[in-house]
């Protein structure tokens, strides 16, 4: 807090403090919202360009305490970060993507790959590959139709330990992916060292292309140079007919964003997993 002179200090100080207690008291809440049974899963259907299938699905977390409703999911991992609980809720999302993706099968609906975001603080645990076995061991569901997306960032410091433990995930059947791609100082050619089955390029990208020619010339740099190497696309945030033709001719792989649909609750999206719109 800065010293302004006079009211100005006080003034800003007392917000500060309102801020504050709001926050211990969202932590707070956030503390006994597994126990409280206040989570669920939404999901995002994944479409394959070439058959115009879904074949994925993106678990997103939500805070059904209705006092939080407008709380963004991005705001409640950043606390659940700061403050470890991230762990608890990361195993939380884990497992109940892995068991409703089980569910589905066991229903009789197509398979398909449920991708589960996990937070950096959550990979960098010692026993995170153990935990991700012991999790596929008690859900039963097969390695291959679970995806780890993890950001760029992830990659950047004690890289030997982070290849380890990809490595690790690989060899037991584990899908992992890049979220957010182009928003790091990383580059493709960097990620040549990981195993990386998936590149996921960031919506901001996919939102510029067609009127903005650098961001025209990232996405198709990123989809041409991940072909070469043998990693599949997903674009992010597509909105509009004329996203999903340009992506198309330019052979993204698949896409995802509110023209296929927003994240829905589990009873609606296994209907698209059916669907086969040809696009
Ligand atoms: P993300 O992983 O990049 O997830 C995609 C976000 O983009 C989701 O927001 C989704 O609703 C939104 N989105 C999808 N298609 C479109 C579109 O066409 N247009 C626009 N404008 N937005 C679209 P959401 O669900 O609010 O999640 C925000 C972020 O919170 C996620 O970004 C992810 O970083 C984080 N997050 C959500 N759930 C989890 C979780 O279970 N664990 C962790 N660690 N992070 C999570
Ligand atoms: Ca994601
Ligand atoms: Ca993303
Ligand atoms: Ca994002």
């Amino acid at each position: 807090v800065k010293k302004m002179g006079g009211n100005h200090y006080r003034f800003y100080d007392f917000e500060l403090e309102e801020l504050i207690k709001e926050e211990q008291k969202i932590e707070n809440d956030l503390y006994h919202a597994i126990e409280k049974n206040e989570f669920k899963l939404v999901y995002q259907p994944i479409r394959e360009l070439a058959t115009g299938r879904n074949v994925g699905t993106e678990a997103l977390i939500r805070w059904t305490n209705p006092l939080y409703s407008k709380v963004s999911p991005l705001v409640l991992i950043q606390i659940a970060e700061q403050n470890g609980l991230i762990i608890e809720i990361g195993r939380w999302v884990l497992k109940e993507a892995c068991r409703q993706n089980k569910q589905w099968q066991k229903e009789g609906y197509s398979s398909v790959i449920v991708s589960v975001n996990v937070s950096a603080i959550q990979f960098e645990q010692t026993n995170f590959v153990e935990m991700v076995k012991e999790i596929l061991e008690e859900t039963e569901l097969e390695p291959k139709y679970l995806e780890l997306e993890i950001t760029e960032r992830i990659a950047m410091d004690r890289v030997e330990e982070k290849l380890l433990k990809m490595k690790e995930l690989k060899s037991m059947g584990v899908r992992i992916s890049i979220d957010d791609f182009g928003t790091g100082y990383s580059s493709l050619a960097y990620f040549t060292r990981f195993p990386i089955d998936t590149l996921k390029i960031d919506r901001s990208f996919i939102n510029d292309m067609l009127n903005d020619e650098n961001a025209k010339t990232i996405v198709t740099t990123i989809i041409n140079m991940a072909k070469s190497i043998k990693i599949k696309t997903i674009a992010e945030g597509v909105e509009t007919w004329e996203q999903l033709e340009y992506l198309k001719k330019k052979s993204c792989d698949q896409i995802q964003g509110y023209l296929i649909s927003k994240p829905v609750d589990p009873h609606i999206i296994v209907e698209m997993f059916e669907e086969e719109i040809l696009t």
